[in-house]
């Protein structure tokens, strides 16, 4: 557990805490880092280009299970 500093009133808080204990200034903005956020679009950004070859593939099982049948 690190200690960090509250943007409001520059006093010392947990990093794990949710607001400031000394002026209660929510802390949540501050967890979300320009890195986190970038790591967050990328993983979003690769899970959509996952996707389409996914439903392609899904499609074609699906299609020659169809034709099979007929
Ligand atoms: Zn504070």
């Amino acid at each position: 557990m690190a200690m960090t500093t509250c943007s409001e009133c520059e006093g010392a808080v947990s990093d794990t805490a949710n607001t400031c204990p000394h002026c209660g200034f929510p802390l949540l903005s501050q967890k979300m880092s320009p890195g986190l956020f970038w790591q967050m679009v990328k993983t979003c950004f690769f899970w959509g280009l996952a996707a389409i070859p996914a439903a392609f593939v899904v499609t074609l099982i699906v299609s020659f299970y169809i034709i099979n049948i007929a």
